[in-house]
Formats: structure tokens, sequence, C-alpha cells
């Protein structure tokens, strides 16, 4: 049975976007193709648009265009599956969708139910401690990293102000680095505004959060064995 995602897909290249059907095709092809690839790299069973959450989809993008026999791939396909995989990761943040209005409604038709399968697909996770998590926080003595006069509420569970951690490096990143990404060093605690603008602000915004995490951290960072330059750190993080 096809996805649900897929034939909203199709339907939306189509009747929204009034692609030709070639042209729709091909981008179908293209995320065939990529499904076909993260079988292989096992980082899924089923198929792309089995994948219901967006962080997941994101995390399994950055995954892939980091991938040597994708890159090459890619390349000889002129760039065409990170095109198509783009172009669907945007379709299904919904960024297509702004100014839609009532054209979603031709999306509409009768859909088959599908039973969820809690194992259709599986992203290697890496291992992250809610202790080290809870420890960056009392390190911190519950202040924002960024400006300790940052205000929240009081949490129950700890009685302290409500704080997050943050990994200053993502830890989909792993792969990239010979040591441990879950470290003190790479974690830093702050309030949930700092916390959610660090990952989804203005991208110039980000930036110079990212040099004065940076700042704070690089030294730490390199005693436990993550050396990155001041670009390569901001760059690396910025450009997913
Ligand atoms: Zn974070
Ligand atoms: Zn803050």
């Amino acid at each position: 049975m096809e996805p649900l995602l897929k034939t909203y897909y199709k339907r939306y290249l189509s009747e929204v976007r009034h692609l030709k059907s070639s042209t729709v095709k091909h981008y179908c092809d293209a995320l065939n193709n990529i499904t076909r690839h993260l079988q292989e790299m096992k980082m899924i069973e089923g198929s792309i648009y089995d994948i219901s959450d967006l962080h997941q989809l994101k995390d399994l993008r950055a995954i892939l265009f980091d991938d040597s026999s994708f890159i090459a791939q890619n390349k000889k396909g002129n760039q065409m599956y990170s095109a198509g995989l783009n172009n669907y990761v945007k379709f299904a943040e919904g960024m297509n969708f702004l100014g839609l209005h009532h054209d979603i409604a031709k999306l509409d038709m009768p859909m088959p139910v599908i039973a969820e399968e809690p194992r259709r697909y599986e992203i290697q996770h890496w291992a992250r401690s809610d202790i080290l998590r809870e420890q960056t926080l009392a390190v911190a003595d519950y202040h924002c990293e960024m400006d300790g006069g940052h205000q929240t509420f009081v949490a129950e569970r700890t009685h302290k102000p409500y704080m997050e951690s943050h990994h200053a490096i993502p830890i989909h990143l792993q792969g990239r680095f010979p040591y441990s990404l879950d470290v003190y060093a790479n974690l830093i605690c702050l309030c949930p505004v700092c916390h959610r603008k660090i990952h989804y602000g203005l991208r110039d915004e980000r930036r110079e959060m990212l040099y004065e995490v940076y700042e704070k951290r690089h030294e730490r960072m390199a005693h436990s064995g993550l050396e990155i330059g001041k670009e390569e750190f901001a760059d690396l993080i910025l450009k997913e």
C-alpha cells in the first residue's frame, strides 16, 4: 500500500503545483532512490514517506548529505537526489503550504487506514544521558548561559527555574567526531527561549549565539577531544 505522505506529495506536485507527470515521476524516482540508499545504510526499514517525525526526517537528511557514497551518486545525478529530498522536506515542513489556502482541498481524497507499525523505521540514536542533562543545569545554577538574567518559571520536578540542556555540537553529528558529544563540555544550560532560538532563530542571530557558545566552550571541548575551529563550528551547525 502506498504511504499516505507519498500519495499526498504526488497529488500536491500534480494538482497544486501543476507539474507535468514526467516531472512528478522525476521527483518520486529521486525519493525512491533515497529510500533505497537509506535502507542500504541501515537507517530505515520502510520508505522515507513512512517517517512522520519532521526532526527525524531532517536528521536523516543531514546524515545522508554527509555520506560519501550518496555525495558521489548525487554528483553524478546532477544533484537531482538532494534537490528531490530538499523539495520533499520543504513540503513536509509545510513551507509550501503558506498561501495555499483552499488549494489544500485539491489534495482531498479517501485515504486507506494504515495501522501503526512501531518499528517500520528506525534512526540510529546516539546515547544521551539524562543525568548529564540534569547536571548541566545544576552546574549553571539554573541560569541561562546566554544571559543569566533570563527568567523562566519554577519547575515542579526540581523546584528550580525551568531550564533546558543543549548540545553545542548536535548529537546527530556524532559520526564525524572520534569522541563523545554527550559530555559536559558540549552541554550548555539555556532558557527555553534561547534554546528554541539557537535551533530555529534567524540565521545571523543564530551565528552570533554560536560564536558566543564557542568562545565559552571551545577550550573545554578541545579537552574533551572535540577540536573544531570557530567558523567550522558555526558553519557545521548552520548548514543544516
Ligand atoms: Zn538543543
Ligand atoms: Zn536565555
